[in-house]
């Protein structure tokens, strides 16, 4: 049998995210995957809010994600569309990138950070003791590892395995979703109608001056909703072909397609994110309907949540308890996403009486606190992990703010690659002394003259030091004084060492 201090069980989004934080942190980490290579059947997620664009940005690989897509305003409420070009932050835009072409570029990362991706290979289940996990997979081997990460997705075995229930909402949509060729020329865009919502788009378009521009040629992506909820067999496409006569009135002579799939708006949420050893990160944790293109955005930062802390854990700077917060913490999160993705699919009706709803909610997404607020929720921008009371950063985004350093010009995320802690002193140079923890957390000497200002919130008092954690959360704030920091310290990097 072989030992790992962790196994990740899916290789998806949001288990390469994972993988590539506990590998920063130098965890012997293994992960496996079912298929049997990073290939998607399918594109899936249509790409990344502004807050997974930052989280990328603390790793230094944004740009490699940036460079791919396309850049725009691309948040929405339900189809209405939300501005955050005025968002203090870096990347005040969403990136419209698919997720064959995300997952390929995590990977290529998880590989340059010297994890092998074992494809081919899926859990079949495990068994945990007060020592470890014992996973069990296809091929007749097993692995040992002190803990186990389901990112395996909506149907997760990891969660069912543990017995960790699921409650939540059924279905009351379903739509076929494909990649084919067309023989006619279809009108292309987004409409609905009174059995829902239905889009055709060439995979590849460009966004110019905020507008989608699709490629004059090649394969068309089609999303059609389905007259009836709870078909079982896999889509055909002969199936696709009846549903888009019974929209449009005609199938276009689609053929030769390279995936039929369908997806559904059920509306779940695993009661517990742990279970000793066992944890659950992505669409393992929460599935939802993809309205709003939140799902892959909330995994991968679950597992920049995670990473850090069940790192310190297993590195035996912090004890198990520390891993309780990842639920505290990230459990909010989906559970707030959840509603607000139930009530978008509402909104997307399309009867006179909600659509005389959809105008009054349009109408009020067009004022500016409004706008701004759900802009902040869509993007991922506005996320409060509740640290307690204090200073409106505390629980929030570090902002990456240009600091200036004794050796020279230098941003907030730049300190944040290697996902390690930083004190960020902005008062008196050399005020703090944190050799205690000096192995562990990096004590930066910087000022910052600009304003403090946070989506949706607003101008916030400059404080003179701030405590990062690797997933860019503040974690005390100081206005003068050191009140708090060791107990900050100790809470979410370990005790200090002994003198
Ligand atoms: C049509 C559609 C559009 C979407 N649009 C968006 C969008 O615009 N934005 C957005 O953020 N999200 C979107 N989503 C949601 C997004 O695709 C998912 O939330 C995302 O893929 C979740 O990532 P994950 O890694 O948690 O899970 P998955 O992507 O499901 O990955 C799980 C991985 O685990 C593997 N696996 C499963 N079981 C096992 C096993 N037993 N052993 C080993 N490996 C296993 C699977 O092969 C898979 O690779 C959309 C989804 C759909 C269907």
């Amino acid at each position: 049998m072989t030992g790992h201090a962790v196994v990740i069980a899916g290789g998806g989004p949001t288990g390469l995210m994972l993988v590539g934080e506990l590998a920063l942190a130098g965890v012997d980490v293994a992960i496996v995957e079912r298929r049997a290579s990073q290939e998607l059947a399918g594109t899936r997620a249509g790409g990344l809010h502004a807050r997974t664009i930052e989280v990328l940005d603390q790793r230094g690989i944004a740009d490699r994600f940036l460079s791919e897509g396309q850049v725009g305003q691309v948040a929405g409420f339900a189809q209405i569309p939300l501005d955050i070009s005025d968002f203090p932050t870096r990347h005040p835009y969403g990136l419209g990138l698919w997720q064959n072409h995300i997952e390929r570029i995590l990977a290529e990362w998880v590989t340059e950070l010297g994890v092998p991706i074992q494809y081919g290979c899926e859990l079949t289940g495990f068994a945990q003791d007060d020592t470890g996990v014992d996973v069990e997979l296809a091929d007749g081997r097993s692995l040992r590892a002190e803990y186990l990460v389901g990112c395996d997705g909506g149907r997760s075995v990891v969660r069912k395995a543990a017995g960790i229930d699921f409650p939540g909402w059924d279905p009351t949509t379903s739509s076929l979703i494909a990649e084919v060729e067309m023989a006619e020329e279809p009108e292309l865009g987004i409409r609905r109608d009174a059995r829902g919502m239905h889009a055709l788009g060439r995979v590849e378009y460009e966004i110019r001056e905020g507008e989608v521009v699709y490629a004059n040629r090649g394969p068309v992506r089609v999303m059609v909703t389905e007259e009836h909820v709870g078909a079982t067999a896999e889509p055909s496409l002969r199936d696709l072909s009846e549903a888009l006569i019974a929209v449009d009135g005609t199938d276009y002579g689609i053929h030769s397609p390279t995936w039929i799939s369908r997806f559904t708006d059920m509306t779940r949420q695993a009661a517990a994110y742990r279970d000793r050893r066992a944890l659950l990160a992505g669409d393992a944790a929460h599935v939802h309907s993809p309205a709003g293109g939140q799902g892959l955005n909330i995994g991968v930062q679950d597992a920049v949540n995670l990473g850090w802390k069940l790192a310190q854990v297993v590195n035996g700077t912090s004890p198990d308890d520390l891993l309780d917060t990842y639920h505290a913490e990230r459990h909010p999160v989906a559970a707030r996403v959840l509603p607000n993705t139930m009530a978008q699919v509402a909104l997307l009706r399309t009867d006179d009486r909600t659509n005389a709803l959809r105008d009054v909610v349009s109408e009020l997404l067009r004022m500016d606190e409004p706008r701004r607020r759900f802009a902040a929720m869509m993007s991922g921008l506005d996320i409060h992990y509740d640290l307690g009371d204090g200073h409106p950063l505390l629980g929030r985004r570090m902002p990456d703010l240009d600091l200036v350093t004794a050796t020279g010009p230098l941003r907030v995320f730049t300190l944040l690659h290697d996902a390690r802690p930083v004190l960020l002193n902005l008062g008196e140079p050399g005020a703090f002394d944190i050799k205690p923890w000096a192995d562990r957390v990096q004590l930066i000497d910087a000022t910052y003259n600009g304003v403090w200002e946070l989506p949706a919130l607003g101008a916030v008092t400059a404080p003179t030091a701030v405590l990062i954690r690797p997933d860019g959360y503040v974690a005390w704030v100081g206005d003068g004084s050191q009140l708090g920091l060791a107990d900050a310290l100790t809470t979410w990097f370990g005790p200090p060492a002994a003198a």
